[in-house]
């Protein structure tokens, strides 16, 4: 396994840093009074690549690539493209660099900066590929005899959200107003959602586009990287309007994202084998190598004004279909993919009761209500609390982080004079 890469930049070479020089990862930053800009993690720092690039420091396709605050410009360009940025970054950023004295102005301490979307989201799939999640939540709602619905060993399910929604970590996220049916009731009431919930993903960000249909392996050379995601879901909402037609409202709120996109290439040596088959995959989706990535992921809470506990921890290598077996599906019909679409994993629960990754899970739909320190208890997010998402690969001496993926529950807003009886 690479060792790590030392920099110049000191607190990048700490073992707990998540932005050592092996990771690189992509995001857009701005100071006080300042534009958004694309930046790349160092780590405590940021380097400015977008003036790196004014100062003729990086030069990609000889033209400016950096000159809009968003990542998609350098996606367009392809993988070549991308491993030439990593090496130059590399070249500017490790110990002993020539190009310290000329660099060094252009770092920025990320505690100084706001952070944005690091990409334009042109759209937003979520996939439902992990199997623990799917049983937990099949056994639910079906019992454990149905759990898995019978196409779940074969497709790779997933439904077309919104890429509207996507925020960036650090976003408010405010208690959506639904149709809320309880069992026994006979009639829907219009209300906040009661059963507000997060969901630990993974974030596949594409960064080719496709026409036609893709293979599994040409799939997985179109990945630009990796985010953070916790797919909001208003559990009360979904179990009313779900049937025929899958997830809609309950999923719309809001998708927050990590702000760092981590590269495929920074992750490369993480590569695991997908779980064993339960069905053999028809030939299209099987995989020519190990695809799946091993990521220890986390989920915290923090109640307002409280202190944080770790309610889940889980690992990526749980996921039954990997991104680029996602991908390939989804290509299967015709559906052009773009530059800047975003896949959802679908949320990543492990077999054990602490590593679920959603609260619905966690506290078994409200049954079992979860006890976040002695006295505190949850079935669901309430307002105020703040949930984070964190995770990382562990190398040797170095690991590759996402920086955190956080979002806090905002009471429902009041309801309009028009909405009312
Ligand atoms: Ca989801």
């Amino acid at each position: 396994m690479t060792k790590l890469i030392r920099s110049w930049v000191d607190s990048a070479n700490a073992p707990d840093t998540d932005f050592p020089l092996n990771n690189l990862p992509c995001g857009v930053f701005s100071l006080e009074g300042d534009e958004p800009r694309c930046g790349v993690a160092i780590g405590a720092m940021i380097a400015d690549v977008a003036a790196l690039e004014e100062a003729g420091l990086i030069d990609l396709a000889g033209g400016p690539v950096f000159d809009v605050p968003f990542w998609n410009e350098l996606m367009e360009l392809g993988p070549e493209a991308w491993a030439t940025f990593r090496a130059r970054m590399v070249e500017l950023l490790a110990e002993g660099s020539d190009w310290r004295g000329e660099v060094e102005p252009h770092l920025v301490p990320q505690d100084a900066v706001e952070l944005h979307l690091p990409f334009l989201v042109s759209e937003y799939t979520d996939f439902y590929a992990g199997k623990n999640h799917a049983f937990n939540v099949g056994t639910m709602f079906r019992g454990p005899e149905n759990a898995l619905p019978p196409n779940w060993l074969s497709i790779p399910i997933g439904y077309n959200g919104r890429a509207s929604s996507v925020v960036v970590s650090g976003t408010p996220v405010r208690r959506p107003w639904g149709q809320l049916k309880a069992p026994d009731a006979e009639l829907p009431v219009f209300a906040p959602c009661r059963r507000f919930d997060f969901e630990l993903e993974l974030g596949a960000v594409v960064g080719q586009p496709s026409d036609g249909m893709v293979g599994v392996a040409e799939a997985e050379a179109m990945i630009f990287g990796y985010v953070l995601l916790n797919d909001w879901s208003a559990r009360d909402i979904q179990a009313w309007e779900y049937q025929p037609l899958g997830p809609f409202q309950a999923k719309a709120t809001a998708t927050t994202i990590s702000p760092w996109i981590v590269m495929t290439a920074a992750l490369a040596e993480f590569r695991v084998p997908t779980p064993p088959r339960d069905r053999p995959l028809l030939p299209y989706l099987r995989e020519p190598g190990p695809l799946n990535l091993d990521l220890s992921l986390e989920a915290a809470l923090t109640p307002e004004g409280g202190r944080e506990t770790v309610i889940a921890r889980t690992n990526a290598r749980e996921l039954y279909y990997s991104a680029a077996q996602q991908l390939c599906h989804h290509t299967t019909s015709g559906c052009p993919m773009n530059v800047g679409d975003l896949l959802g994993s679908g949320t990543i629960s492990g077999e054990t009761k602490d590593s679920r990754g959603s609260l619905l899970e966690l506290s078994w739909g409200g049954k079992e209500p979860l006890e976040i320190v002695p006295g505190v208890t949850r079935s669901f997010m309430e307002d105020g609390d703040t949930l984070i998402l964190r995770g990382h690969a562990q190398g040797d001496g170095y690991r590759i982080g996402f920086g955190d993926c956080t979002g806090q529950v905002l009471p429902a807003a009041g309801l309009p004079d028009w909405a009312k009886e």
